[in-house]
């Protein structure tokens, strides 16, 4: 643990300037520091306590802070990957999330006459696990906030929002608020933004989020008992009102809707319009089991920067993409894996700072491809134009006479691999022939 001064700012401070610098020099010493730790991190969604789980692992002080009193449990991800059930492996906890996986899972885009043109099932398992997996993310995150309880050298604080931070060159300083509005201070050698897409650490350091919104919104209705019980995800390119049909874990069926021009969450979700929306895709709406609907808007941005000194960034704080291709929980753990072993050596005095430097080389660009396929695929499913989709029904059913075109789809071949050009381990060609 760091034994330098500590340099702190009793309030919240969104001006970069005030951070860095010679600015934090003139900042006034605190009169307590409540708690220390070597890694502070921002947010227990599961990106957090992924990191959490890894560090706790290698032996490393973690304090993982949450706004909330306790984890989100609305429906969000549905789509595992097998990078990053091999992720839940590094960690010991594969065998307690798969009970809540459904392994081998087709996603099967269908033409408005229900014609499948594109059937992606890949059958390969060049990782170790099933390349595609049904999950319950409320559930997955639960299983990794339960690993932590094996940790001492981890603490998880509930109800500890974040307000602001400030970092020298030996530390960073939280300001956080509980719930009575009491200020705390944390200090910790390392803090990892894991706020989520709105991140407030990433806002702090004023680096861009530049991408897009999607003009459409989306509600997710996700049912018990799934009242139709057919496997798979299904994609139906239905020009009227596009949606998504998956079947996951634990008997669930979750929909997926467009939300039109001038409807709200709000009309949406009164049982009336609610029944209309599901008689479209089952045979008795008014008998069903509603576990929650709620409306998301699909963002594809990407952080400008994923570190800046003491600071990092990781998972949606970093990047947000579409739910199509099922990317944005699997790329997170993907800075989980890659971030926290990196991490571990450098506060155990085993590698230097500047290792950390490779977090942001083999994770942005990957983190770009996924968005930019996310976004694709999306436009697959509800083209811009009406007449794009026409296009698309015609050219799929012509290419699924081509075999080479239908196992780059079916095999997932267009999936980006996690292949680095320059990094931790990879030298730039034209230094490693000096
Ligand atoms: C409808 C929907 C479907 C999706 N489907 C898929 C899918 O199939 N596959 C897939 O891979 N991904 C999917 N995603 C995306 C996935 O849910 C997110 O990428 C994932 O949850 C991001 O994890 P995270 O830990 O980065 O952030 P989050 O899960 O957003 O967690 C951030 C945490 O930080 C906390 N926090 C924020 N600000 C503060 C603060 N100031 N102080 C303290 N705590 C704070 C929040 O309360 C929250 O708990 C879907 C998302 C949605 C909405």
């Amino acid at each position: 643990m760091s034994t330098s001064p500590v340099i702190s700012i009793l309030r919240p401070t969104r001006n970069p300037k005030a951070l860095y610098g010679d600015t934090h020099e003139s900042c006034p010493t605190p009169s307590t520091l409540d708690l220390t730790t070597d890694v502070a991190i921002v947010g227990a969604g599961p990106v957090g306590l992924m990191i959490a789980n890894y560090l706790g692992q290698c032996g490393v002080a973690v304090t993982l802070v949450e706004k909330l009193d306790s984890l989100i449990d609305y429906p969000r991800a549905i789509g595992l990957d097998d990078e990053s059930l091999r992720t839940f492996q590094a960690v010991g906890l594969a065998d307690k999330v798969l009970p809540h996986t459904t392994p081998w899972h087709a996603m099967r885009f269908l033409t408005p006459k229900g014609r499948c043109f594109a059937d992606i099932q890949p059958k390969t398992d060049e990782f170790g696990w099933s390349r595609r997996n049904a999950f319950i993310q409320p559930l997955a995150d639960r299983v990794l906030f339960e690993g932590l309880q094996r940790f001492d050298n981890v603490k998880v604080l509930f109800g500890r929002e974040f307000e602001g931070f400030v970092q020298s060159d030996s530390d960073v300083v939280l300001n956080l608020k509980d719930k009575n509005g009491r200020g705390e201070l944390l200090r910790a050698r390392y803090l990892i933004g894991c706020d989520g897409g709105n991140s407030l650490v990433r806002r702090s350091l004023d680096i861009s989020f530049e991408g897009k919104t999607a003009p459409n919104q989306w509600i997710v209705v996700d049912i018990a008992n799934d009242p139709l019980s057919t496997p798979h995800v299904y994609l139906c390119c239905d020009p009227v009102r596009p949606y998504v049909s998956a079947a996951l874990p634990h008997a669930i069926r979750r929909f997926e809707f467009m939300v039109m021009p001038g409807e709200t969450e709000a009309e949406l979700s009164k049982p009336e319009n609610m029944r209309k929306l599901l008689a479209k895709v089952l045979p008795n709406p008014d008998r069903i089991e509603l576990i929650r609907s709620r409306v998301y808007t699909h963002n594809a941005r990407l952080a400008g920067r994923f570190r800046e000194g003491r600071v990092l960034l990781a998972g949606d704080a970093a990047h947000i993409m579409p739910v199509w291709q099922g990317q944005g929980y699997n790329s997170g753990m993907r800075d989980a894996s890659n971030l926290a072993w990196k991490l571990s050596l450098v506060i155990k005095g085993l590698a230097a700072d500047s290792l950390l430097d490779s977090y942001e080389q083999e994770r942005r660009d990957h983190a770009k491809a996924m968005i930019d396929l996310s976004v694709l695929a999306g436009h697959v499913l509800a083209p811009p134009k009406r007449w794009q989709g026409t296009l698309r029904d015609g050219v799929s059913w012509l290419l699924n006479y081509v075999p080479p075109v239908k196992r780059y789809f079916v095999e997932m071949r267009f999936k980006p691999m996690p292949q680095y050009t320059e990094g931790a381990l990879i030298v730039p060609s034209e230094k490693a022939h000096r």
